[in-house]
């Protein structure tokens, strides 16, 4: 069986407050990403600073410019959307779906299912994310992320899967009013839970060769044991992916492991 790549995206979220602000951090991670070898990185920006880190991004093939959300339709009265098409003919090669905090706004699961195909219609690579929302005594958080993974992936073939990296971020553990950080044990059910229901849904070796990623108040402290003992190939980074020389850090300590 293949290794995974490792895969590293910041989520940069509604920051930074300028474009000047955006091209700079987006400079010294473009750097820094220079310097790693072996993994994959991503910036997920807002949609206004696209266009012109697009053009200071460079060729790599290890570098991915993303949008953290996108409509799917293509072109239409949908006033206030942007579509695959234009995305793509921006440079935009990665996508995030289904983040909490646009489900929060009243995202559905459907609504993830059809931007997923939206996307794949482009080549861009949909980053689905999901998470429950708590964690109680019981192992309900278990069939919410069932659900998640069947709604989202209705009608996917399984020729598409290698397109598609999964972000799992339990949504207690995300931003800087988390309940807590989730434990590299925790990680690791997930990840296995998450393979076993994509092996259900589609097969072992679907199953085995899908990324999956962890989000949530991932920092320079944690990510090594995540990355060790947590079951995942990378990270969906929110706070620290604008600072530029922690996000680094992670981007290193990852390469090196
Ligand atoms: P934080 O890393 O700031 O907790 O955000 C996680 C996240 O939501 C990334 O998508």
């Amino acid at each position: 069986m293949t290794e995974r790549t490792k895969l590293i995206i910041g989520n940069w979220k509604m920051n930074p407050k300028t474009s000047k602000e955006a091209l700079q951090v987006f400079k010294e991670i473009g750097s820094a990403q220079k310097k790693v070898r072996k993994i994959h990185v991503g910036i997920c920006a807002p949609t206004l600073y696209l266009s012109e880190l697009s053009k200071i991004k460079g060729k790599s093939t290890k570098f991915f410019l993303g949008s953290q959300n996108m409509f799917y339709e293509e072109s239409g009265a949908y006033t206030g959307e942007i579509g695959a098409l234009q995305l793509k003919n921006l440079g935009v090669t990665m996508t995030l779906i289904g983040h909490s905090e646009r489900r929060a706004l009243g995202e559905t699961d459907l609504d993830c299912n059809k931007k997923v195909k939206a996307a794949l219609k482009r080549q861009i690579t949909p980053v689905v994310c999901v998470g429950e929302t708590e964690r109680d005594g019981s192992v309900w958080y278990l069939s919410t992320i069932k659900t998640q993974l069947e709604n989202i992936f209705e009608g996917i073939p399984k020729s598409a899967l290698k397109n598609i990296v999964i972000a799992y971020e339990p949504v207690w553990a995300i931003g800087k009013n988390a309940v807590r950080e989730a434990t590299p044990e925790e990680s690791l059910e997930m990840s296995i839970f998450i393979r076993k229901i994509i092996s259900h849904m589609y097969d072992e070796k679907s199953a085995h060769a899908i990324r999956i990623l962890f989000g949530g108040s991932v920092n320079t402290q944690n990510a090594e044991s995540y990355l060790k003992h947590g079951g995942i190939d990378g990270f969906l980074v929110g706070r620290e992916s604008l600072i530029s020389k922690s996000f680094a850090k992670i981007l290193t300590l990852a390469d090196t492991l």
